[in-house]
């Protein structure tokens, strides 16, 4: 009897411990959590420099800048804010060569939350084929539009496939803000503590050309690594949707 109460017991613990400790795949799918937002990295020790609205003149500029610093960015870019994105085919497929992430920010730069379902879906895979054609991968992360969203939008997401994320700090270029603004903004936020997402917009000079090597700076003096925002998140594996898609030919928009 003592006996079997004990193996009991044991075989209980035994389960509790089982459940306690997830498995690889487990942590993996934890991590990506499709048509949930994300606001900051899951771990300490990054920095994940997130571009909004490019391709943009700056962005071949800016992948040799993250380069020479050793830092990968990711760049949420879409197809026709500052003109068409075929006309700036070879810096996206360079960013993508480069090993930078590559991201939706929607085909128009539509504020999602103000559109219905299907008007989602078409924003998103305008700009995944566009994708497909120039480098042969669809992304699996976004970021909305003025970070607008609803819950409509975020079932389409988790639909989708797309991973959300919004910021941690806002570098406020969009809003007049200079460098300088901005890099206290990262001061007065510090370097402990899971790794920021910071909103900035590849758009500006001063972001591009100003912040960024200030950011590259900050982060060597606190011995932060810059990633891309997978990477941040344990999710460099599923930056991108799984399979293999076919481009259609499309070279205009
Ligand atoms: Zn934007």
């Amino acid at each position: 009897m003592l006996l079997n109460s004990l193996v009991l017991s044991l075989s209980v613990a035994l389960g509790a411990l089982a459940v306690s400790v997830p498995s690889p795949i487990e942590v993996i799918r934890r991590a990506h959590t499709t048509g949930a937002v994300i606001t900051k990295c899951s771990k300490p020790g990054v920095l994940a420099l997130a571009f909004d609205d490019g391709p943009y003149t700056f962005t071949s500029s800016l992948v040799d800048k993250l380069d020479a610093a050793g830092a990968k960015g990711t760049f949420f870019f879409t197809g026709t804010l500052y003109g068409c994105i075929y006309n700036q085919k070879a810096a996206v497929k360079k960013a993508y060569d480069n090993g930078h992430q590559i991201a939706s920010h929607t085909w128009t730069h539509a504020n999602l939350a103000n559109l219905g379902t299907s008007q989602i879906q078409t924003e998103m895979t305008k700009v995944e084929q566009a994708f497909v054609n120039i480098f042969g991968k669809k992304p699996a992360y976004m970021r909305p539009p003025n970070l607008a969203t609803s819950s409509s939008m975020l079932s389409v997401m988790k639909q989708m496939g797309y991973v959300v994320i919004t910021d941690d700090i806002d570098a406020g270029d969009w809003n007049h803000q200079t460098a300088q603004q901005s890099e206290q903004k990262f001061t007065a936020a510090g370097a402990s503590g899971n790794g920021h997402i910071p909103l900035m917009h590849e758009t500006y000079d001063s972001t591009v050309n100003t912040l960024v090597p200030w950011l590259i700076n900050w982060a060597k003096s606190n011995n932060l690594k810059i990633v891309t925002v997978a990477e941040c998140l344990d999710d460099a594996a599923n930056m991108y949707q799984p399979g293999n898609f076919t481009g259609n030919g499309a070279s205009s928009c």
